[in-house]
């Protein structure tokens, strides 16, 4: 799951333009395909068909060597992008249930649309969250999902940074 890291890990969209396909992106994906451990892959989410057909043969590349996995880090770190676990949320929906019915999941998710997505689709992030009946200025920092989920993160916090940006637009 979120081989990507949510997004994360790829080049910038004006660098892979060009290209046939990411190398981030390939090299992440073969480094869990090449994870005898991890059955039956990694579930990579797709912005739409040709993405997803890129991916397939990925499956079918021969296992990653240790040089290549080492090359791949450092291409990741020459990015300069932060990106650990528990830095976004990942949607894994451990934090739920919220006694006040906030589903942070899906609020982080309009959050990541709206940060992230291309400036002509930014827009869809602000309707999924505009159409929630609860939104994340319901939250009453009871810190009962902090108990539940796995990756550190302060949701109460980061709910209270949702409320300020959807409400300055
Ligand atoms: S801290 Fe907020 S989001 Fe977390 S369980 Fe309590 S009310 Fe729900």
């Amino acid at each position: 799951m979120k081989p990507l890291s949510g997004g994360l890990l790829c080049l910038p969209e004006h660098e892979r333009a060009s290209l046939e396909r990411d190398p981030i992106v390939t090299g992440s994906l073969r480094f869990v395909v090449s994870n005898k451990n991890v059955t039956p892959g990694p579930y990579p989410a797709c912005r739409g068909y040709t993405r997803w057909r890129r991916n397939v043969p990925i499956g079918n590349m021969p296992e990653m060597s240790k040089d290549e996995a080492l090359e791949l880090r450092k291409s990741i770190g020459m990015m300069r992008k932060e990106y650990r676990y528990g830095q976004i949320c990942l949607r894994c929906g451990y934090c739920q249930p919220c006694p006040q019915g906030v589903v942070a999941p899906t609020i982080f998710r309009a959050l990541d649309m709206y940060r992230n997505y291309p400036e002509n689709l930014k827009h869809l992030g602000v309707e999924l969250y505009r159409s929630l009946e609860i939104k994340a200025d319901a939250c009453e920092e009871c810190k009962k999902c902090l108990r539940k989920m796995p990756a550190g993160l302060n949701i109460p916090e980061m709910l209270k940074e949702v409320v300020e940006i959807f409400a300055s637009l």
